[in-house]
């Protein structure tokens, strides 16, 4: 399917805690058979995946099994290390057309990210309505409404919906700086014009920003938080500190994929997926070098 990968970028590696934002769809799941992605490991970060249209089956090292759609948030800790699968549902809802939607990525400070795997589903997020428009909250806070979501620092993200020529005048935290990635519609971020699937940044310093909705409705997601000021390296699925410990990481992973106790014990182990685990690929030959705002 077609993944936009919007960040990092070479401009921009960091927004708040989000160090990765892939934005896929609408993909006609009817003919492409949909999302399928083998178990595979994460350490030291979040996936937070949020979609528009369509149905996802996640699996998970805890055992966990849960369907997540539209205007649900599905929240994964990795903590020191976890494996999941994610894969479309087209064979138990054949009604479904499109996949459409979100994964975002938040770095975990040091504090947490050696902590242990968690995972979160939250069925409905807390919304307000503004200036026409409707706003989904699925982490942080933002127009008085908070996510119960775990957040490891100070972060925001949410849908937006605007209709048609709406003037939306959001309230913001002034500390954080702030990404809109624009998924339909024609939209002005504080007087800037946005095509679909860019992503717009907002240094922080703002109480509010305006946005504009052109002559089509809009939806948007926004996201951002305190600039996260950990240098980090991230490589593949793994978010470490240092090139050895990104090289153990991996190590570990297919240490987990071949059995062994100690990668086991590191990742645990998905059931229920039909398929083997990813491999992890070959580290370049080179030092991994970390990466900051
Ligand atoms: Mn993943």
């Amino acid at each position: 399917m077609t993944v936009r990968r919007t960040l990092p970028s070479r401009q921009r590696t960091f927004i708040g805690a989000f160090c990765f934002a892939d934005h896929y769809g609408p993909d006609d799941i009817s003919a492409t058979g949909g999302m399928d992605v083998p178990p595979h490991p994460h350490t030291g970060l979040q996936t937070v995946t949020w979609l528009f249209e369509g149905e996802v089956l996640h699996l998970d090292a805890l055992g966990s099994e849960q369907a997540i759609r539209p205007g649900q948030l599905n929240l994964m800790t990795a903590g020191r290390g976890i494996c999941h699968s994610e894969e479309g549902t087209l064979a138990r809802f054949p009604d479904q057309r499109h996949l459409h939607g979100v994964q975002l990525w938040t770095a975990l400070p040091d504090a947490t990210r050696n902590g242990e795997r968690a995972f979160e589903h939250v069925a409905d997020v807390p919304a307000f309505d503004l200036d026409g428009a409707h706003v989904q909250v699925f982490m942080g806070t933002l127009g008085g409404v908070t996510s119960p979501a775990r957040a490891d620092t100070p972060l925001v993200a949410a849908q937006l919906d605007l209709p048609a020529g709406a003037t939306v005048r959001l309230p913001v935290d002034p500390a954080f700086e702030h990404g809109v990635l624009l998924d339909s519609g024609a939209l002005r971020v504080a007087g800037t014009e946005m095509e679909p699937a860019w992503l717009a940044y907002l240094a922080p310093g703002s109480e509010e920003f305006v946005l504009e909705a052109g002559a089509e409705p809009v939806r948007a997601v926004l996201f951002g938080g305190e600039p996260f000021e950990e240098q980090i390296i991230m490589w593949w699925n793994i978010i470490g500190r240092t090139h050895d410990e990104v090289v153990e990481a991996r190590e570990q992973w297919q240490a987990a994929i071949a059995g062994d106790p100690e990668g086991v014990e590191r990742f645990g182990r998905v059931t229920g997926y039909d398929g083997p685990p990813l491999p992890a690929p070959d580290l370049p030959n080179v030092t991994l070098r970390p990466r900051r705002r």
